[in-house]
């Protein structure tokens, strides 16, 4: 049965706005209320949608949105929460995982204020969930925990999800618990320094997969290669049915996720 997903395109928009709320979830993870009278009309339909979160340049503290007018940093975010309040202002949350100090994301991210200036560009595009779908598997990181609650959020409450996450400890435990379909979400949570190959054993131990079953994969790109290829080329799954996508790379600064994941085997 293939699965119809319908693409919602948005007009591309660059918007500066101000940080309004920090709030640390864990110690790897901070959730970033961001505002402004820009954010007006902002909206990100599918679960895995994306933003180009534009930073200031850590050397001279300038925010440039557009090449050409000053040094450009961004990355790649999950719009997770949009709200809209009674007066009409618009609020959006952003998790940041917090890695370090060696990327200007996770830096910036880690000593963020109130007060705080970002850009956003984007999202082009939503993909929004699948019709007819039966089931949902998601096996996600860290930084895919905010897509995984997306897809919790936007998938009808009848539909059992099974989630196999890759994690750096227990931290973040709870960071479904309060989402409305919560209680539906089986979760199996592997810790990285137990090594690698878990993730594949565990997805092994799942058997086969049924054909109404949506199969979400996000995470660092490497330790996803052998599970896509698991799926697509052992249980022979066609490509409608899994989305594999690396959100980041040891060893690479600002991964293209556009890039094919597996790039003997490009789509
Ligand atoms: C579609 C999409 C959605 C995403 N959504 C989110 C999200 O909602 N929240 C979120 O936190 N991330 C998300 N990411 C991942 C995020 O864009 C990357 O982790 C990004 O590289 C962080 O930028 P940086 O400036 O901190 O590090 P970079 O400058 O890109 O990289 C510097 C170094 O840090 C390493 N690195 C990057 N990320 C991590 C990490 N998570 N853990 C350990 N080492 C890392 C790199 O390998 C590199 O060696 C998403 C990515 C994509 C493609």
């Amino acid at each position: 049965m293939p699965f119809l997903r319908e693409t919602v395109r948005h007009e591309l928009v660059k918007r500066r706005v101000t940080v309004a709320d920090v709030r640390p979830l864990a110690p790897s993870m901070v959730r970033i209320a961001l505002a402004g009278p820009e954010l007006e009309g902002f909206r990100a339909l599918g679960p895995a949608d994306h933003v180009k979160v534009f930073f200031p340049d850590p050397a001279s503290g300038e925010l440039t949105l557009e090449r050409g007018e000053g040094v450009v940093i961004s990355r790649d975010y999950t719009p997770l929460a949009v709200t809209v309040d009674a007066a009409g202002a618009t609020t959006l949350d952003l998790d940041f995982v917090l890695h370090g100090d060696e990327g200007p994301a996770s830096t910036w991210a880690a000593s963020a204020q109130p007060g705080d200036e970002l850009g956003l560009g984007g999202p082009r595009g939503s993909r929004l969930v699948p019709e007819g779908l039966g089931r949902l598997l998601v096996i996600a990181d860290e930084t895919a925990f905010p897509a995984t609650r997306r897809w919790l959020d936007l998938v009808p409450e009848s539909v059992p999800v099974t989630g196999i996450f890759d994690v750096a400890d227990d931290s973040l435990d709870g960071y479904f618990d309060d989402l409305p379909g919560a209680a539906r979400l089986e979760a199996e949570r592997l810790y990285r320094e137990d090594g690698p190959g878990q993730l594949e054993e565990a997805l092994r131990s799942l058997g086969p997969i049924a054909e109404d079953t949506f199969v979400f994969l996000a995470g660092e790109a490497t330790a996803l290669i052998p599970l896509r290829r698991y799926l697509r080329h052992e249980l022979g799954l066609p490509g409608e049915q899994v989305s594999a996508s690396g959100y980041w790379k040891h060893g690479i600064v600002n991964l293209d996720h556009h890039a094919p994941l597996d790039p003997s085997d490009p789509d």
